[in-house]
């Protein structure tokens, strides 16, 4: 399948780190740093905290913002969640959905990220679904029914006209922040698991349209070799996305 028609996107997920002053000059380096040339979709996911300082900073450039979570309610007594109005207001045009650390840490389910789908959808946020497989899941030979559940759980109730508004980001948990990456290979061959899972749900024009994000220790050392499979459409960062060269050199992925 060719990705020539999908725009890729290279995504920095900052998570609990930065403080404002740091996450604003840190956006401003890769503000400078972008190349006028880019063709293609540049995002940033900083703490809600530091969004209104980011934006400041980004707008009127390309860069994008997403938060790294949202709440699904829109309103009202729900201490500590954070509303889409409220993202929207800070300048965010995403929301990163079902982060692994999310799912495992604070216990989110799929039912919960399928509200959050709907509510984002609904209020004109794109979702950046991340789905996928603990370490025993790929040692077993499950890693294909892990994703398909979440995807299943994820997209409950969701039209496919609605469903094309969300990228998917595929992030195989053993390799979120460990260093270890899937090879290409690995990675390349779970999102065409992932696209056709998605095919059978929504059809072929969908499938074919869909931007699957590769997550997992991506560096400025393996993007080229990731950026070059055929199913890859973009990259989600952490740790390497919190270095302003390093992560210039990612955005600024080079054809193999
Ligand atoms: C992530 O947080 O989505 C991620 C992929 O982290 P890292 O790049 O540090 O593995």
């Amino acid at each position: 399948m060719s990705s020539k028609n999908r725009i890729p996107m290279i995504a920095g997920n900052w998570k609990m780190n930065l403080v404002s002053g740091e996450a604003a000059e840190l956006a401003a380096a890769l503000r400078k740093n972008l190349s006028p040339d880019l063709k293609h979709e540049v995002l940033l996911a900083p703490s809600f905290t530091n969004l209104h300082c980011v934006h400041e900073v980004v707008k009127g450039s390309p860069i994008l913002l997403a938060s790294q979570d949202m709440a699904w309610e829109e309103k009202g007594a729900f201490t500590g969640a954070v509303s889409p109005a409220q993202i929207k207001d800070a300048g965010c045009t995403h929301s990163i959905l079902g982060h692994s650390e999310r799912r495992h840490i604070f216990m989110e389910t799929d039912e919960v990220i399928n509200k959050k789908m709907k509510t984002a959808i609904k209020d004109g946020i794109t979702p950046i679904l991340c789905i996928g497989e603990m370490l025993e899941d790929r040692e077993s030979g499950k890693t294909n029914d892990v994703l398909a559940t979440q995807l299943d759980g994820d997209f409950a109730g969701i039209t496919a006209e609605e469903a094309s508004r969300v990228i998917i980001a595929y992030e195989p948990v053993w390799a979120i922040g460990t260093g270890k990456t899937a090879t290409p290979d690995v990675a390349e061959a779970t999102h065409v698991f992932i696209r056709s899972h998605m095919e059978k749900m929504y059809g072929k024009n969908f499938a074919d349209a869909l931007r699957i994000l590769y997550g997992g220790s991506v560096k400025a050392t393996n993007v080229d070799e990731l950026m070059a499979q055929p199913d890859i459409d973009g990259a989600l960062v952490g740790g390497e996305s919190l270095k302003a060269d390093k992560f210039t050199r990612v955005i600024h992925f080079q054809k193999i």
